[in-house]
């Protein structure tokens, strides 16, 4: 194992209103230049949220990226109940050609530093491999290969979607079940693919799409679905629509095209603006917060952070009351007709607010032996 120069890792508070604490982290040394954005802790002591690995242009866009993607976390881990603070972390590197052993370790170093603060994971660019090279340095990483680890998030994270395209279900016809229903996914990569066979499995039509349209023809082919050009998916008529791709891909140009009745899928930060939310609401197509939806993948890496480790049992029965929030969430919606992203903002606000589902056990880091 490499050792680094303890002494050049410098960490430096920025000041960020309505955040925690914020601390840029550099170690000229190996060329380390990152930032740990800790939104906000009332429901947890432990603050969790990947580290992403991007070749960011300026600081200001890491910290632009960091913040927002932290003040997400927030969200997710209180409407999913999780009982972490939200954070995120970004190193800002070209994940192909600057990520070094001494980069990792270094970035481990400044995890340590901050006393168990900030737990961090895999995310875009670092894979859980890095994660593993980062643990070296700080007993404050979770989803690790070791035998109390929680695995591949993706199959968790699909039966959550499934739960809740079963609430949109009963919502909007009265049952749970998706049989005769037709469900257009966007992006058939971990999460869409198992969530392609989950619905067919369960008696749904599918329709899917991908970049790689050669692994759409071939989901659509084994499910008996329709395979369409992926700017196609969003005109198609279908009861959900399942963006399991990418975010931002409901805006005010391409709502016109949706001819869904409702939108349940994986991929984070599906609307663009808020007020893509509202016209949603207007146009009468039943939004599932994606924040919520696609909170499996949080939920099961949670349950390795309890004393007894890692349980999928606890981890999918946990993951089933999806279906019990989104309900919730379109109950409040209906009550006071509000937009059901607005109506899941208000839950998570008086969340924070009453330190609703705060984690009162303390955090069981299940690592193999240190090494410092
Ligand atoms: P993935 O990379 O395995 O799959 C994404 C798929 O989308 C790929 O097959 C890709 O080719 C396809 N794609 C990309 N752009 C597209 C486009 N414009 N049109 C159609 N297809 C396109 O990722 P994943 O792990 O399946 O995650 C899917 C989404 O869900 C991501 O947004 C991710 O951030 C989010 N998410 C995933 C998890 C998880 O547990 N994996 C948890 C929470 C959220």
């Amino acid at each position: 194992m490499t050792s680094i120069v303890k002494e050049q890792l410098s960490l430096e508070e920025i000041t960020v209103p309505g955040f925690h604490k914020i601390v840029k982290a550099t170690h000229p040394g190996v060329g380390l230049k990152a930032i740990i954005s800790i939104h906000d802790v009332r429901l947890g002591k432990a603050a969790m949220g990947g580290t992403r690995i991007y070749p960011y242009k300026t600081m200001e866009e890491a910290l632009f990226d960091v913040t927002r993607l932290s003040r997400g976390m927030t969200h997710k881990s209180a409407i999913a109940q999780c009982g972490w603070g939200g954070a995120k972390s970004v190193i800002i590197a070209d994940p192909k050609r600057d990520k070094t052993e001494e980069l990792l370790h270094a970035f481990g170093e400044a995890v340590t530093r901050l006393e168990g603060l900030y737990i961090c994971a895999e995310d875009s660019g670092c894979s859980p491999q890095d994660i593993a090279v980062i643990a070296e340095k700080t007993p404050y990483a979770v989803g690790l290969p070791h035998e109390k680890s929680s695995g591949n998030p993706s199959p968790f994270t699909a039966w959550g979607v499934f739960r809740g395209i079963q609430a949109v279900m009963h919502h909007l016809f009265g049952s749970d079940s998706v049989a005769g229903k037709t469900v257009a996914i966007q992006g058939v990569g971990s999460v869409g693919a198992r969530l392609a066979e989950l619905l067919f499995w369960h008696g749904a039509k599918i329709i899917v799409t991908d970049i790689h349209l050669d692994n759409a023809e071939g989901i659509a082919k084994q499910f008996g679905g329709k395979c369409v050009k992926p700017d196609e998916i969003f005109e198609q008529p279908c009861d959900v629509f399942a963006p399991c791709a990418m975010g931002g891909i409901i805006y005010s140009k391409n709502i016109d095209r949706l001819r869904c009745r409702a939108i349940a899928g994986a991929a984070n930060n599906q609307l663009l603006s808020d007020a893509d939310g509202q016209e949603l609401h207007r146009l009468g197509i039943l939004y599932a917060p994606d924040f919520l939806v696609n909170a499996g993948g949080l939920i099961n890496v949670t349950e390795e952070t309890y004393e007894k480790g890692y349980n999928p049992f606890i981890a999918r029965n946990k993951i089933d009351e999806i279906y019990t929030q989104l309900k919730l969430i379109f109950k409040i919606a209906s009550q006071k007709g509000i937009s059901t992203q607005a109506a899941a903002m208000e839950l998570v606000d008086y969340r924070l607010k009453y330190q609703s589902g705060r984690r009162a056990s303390s955090i069981h880091m299940h690592h193999a032996e240190m090494s410092f």
